[in-house]
């Protein structure tokens, strides 16, 4: 048996209804931790202001994003809110394999799939052990309708269907092994770095 030495990468994923405040919380994890990368994923959605391309996402044509849902280069993939997301296989491997932990943001969907994904034979077993999901809830519907609005870079009807979703989306927090909820940023950002360091220092048997 071959125990890995801690501390270790791993591969941290993260969902949360959209406004929950997700993206704030992990820029600030990313700009603490220097072991930890982000996988960049892939989206048609149309970029908001300031988003980065390569950076924030890969944003491609609905062509490019089927030609690599065709080609396999996704570990997962979904249809969110009427745009396709996916999660780069390639990425997250060199990543990993070069000692970094990989931060992940798909949603609840994508995460069902990466769970079951990771259970194939193809995949690096150090990764499929390593792997540790998170759920981050807002304190109430009401306070996501007024982040969402505050943030005002979605347009009325893009929000009116985010929080359709939402209480769905918050019915499959009980399946993530930990749930954060963000009402004081600064506590639920100490959860999430509490959780975060904790994660790379569980004991893997290969
Ligand atoms: P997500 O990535 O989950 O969609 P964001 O990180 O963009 O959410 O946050 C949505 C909005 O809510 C932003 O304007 C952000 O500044 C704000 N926000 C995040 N966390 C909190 C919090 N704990 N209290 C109040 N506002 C917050
Ligand atoms: P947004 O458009 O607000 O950036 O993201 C909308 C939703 O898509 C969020 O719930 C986010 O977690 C999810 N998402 C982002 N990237 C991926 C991905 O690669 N795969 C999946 N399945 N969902 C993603």
């Amino acid at each position: 048996m071959n125990i890995v030495s801690t501390p270790h990468p791993v591969i941290f994923l993260i969902s949360a209804p959209s406004g929950a405040g997700k993206t704030t919380l992990c820029h600030r994890l990313l700009g603490e931790c220097p072991k930890l990368k982000y996988s960049v994923s892939s989206t048609t959605r149309p970029p908001r202001e300031g988003e980065i391309n390569g950076v924030d996402y890969d944003f491609l044509s609905r062509e490019e994003f089927d030609q690599r849902v065709a080609d396999g280069r996704f570990l997962e993939y979904a249809e969110v809110h009427g745009n396709g997301y996916g999660t780069c296989l390639e990425t997250l491997q060199r990543f990993f394999t070069s000692g970094y932990s990989v931060l992940m943001d798909v949603d609840v969907q994508g995460a069902a799939h990466i769970r079951r994904n990771l259970q194939k034979e193809s995949i690096d077993p150090a990764m499929r052990k390593s792997f540790v999901d998170v759920f981050i809830s807002p304190p109430s519907l009401q306070s996501l309708r007024e982040r969402l609005e505050g943030r005002a870079k979605d347009a009325a009807e893009v929000i009116e269907e985010r929080l359709k979703n939402a209480a769905d989306e918050m019915s499959q927090a009980g399946l993530y092994e930990f749930q954060i909820i963000n009402d004081n940023l600064d506590m639920a950002y100490d959860e999430l770095l509490a959780v975060y360091k904790a994660s790379t220092l569980k004991t893997i048997c290969l």
